[in-house]
């Protein structure tokens, strides 16, 4: 929960060091872009977010609150989650292809390359799309 500011959280780094390993090459922590994303891949106009679950109210059992001032995190947390809903609509508009990538999928290191590997697919995917249409 002390990370909030951080700029480079543990699986922001685990998400960079794979897409590096294939040999895609980003841009991170792009602040001209709204919610500032983690992982910029202009050449295929994709966008990472990689979320942690507390603060971005991801629908597992990481994202629990606190049973202490309650009602201060739902507040805080609900506040984040639209936030992310309006940055990921206006990057849409934008023609950027958003993706999220959760710290609890990547957290557990037997679902970390699978999930990674979709990531990549859908990415690469989308490139595909763009060459033909
Ligand atoms: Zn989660």
């Amino acid at each position: 929960m002390s990370k909030i500011s951080g700029k480079e959280t543990k699986p922001e780094i685990i998400v960079r060091k794979f897409l590096f390993s294939k040999g895609f090459r980003y841009r991170k922590n792009v602040s001209n872009l709204p919610g500032k994303p983690d992982i910029v891949l202009p050449k295929y106009k994709s966008i990472i977010f990689v979320h942690g679950c507390f603060w971005h109210n991801h629908n597992c059992k990481a994202a629990k609150l606190p049973d202490t001032r309650k009602e201060f995190w739902t507040k805080k947390i609900s506040d984040n989650k639209t936030r992310d809903e309006k940055n990921r609509g206006v990057l849409k508009k934008m023609g950027w292809k958003v993706f999220i990538v959760w710290e609890c999928e990547i957290k557990n290191k037997n679902n970390r390359e699978k999930r990674l590997e979709l990531l990549i697919n859908q990415i690469t995917q989308n490139e595909q799309l763009f060459k033909t249409s």
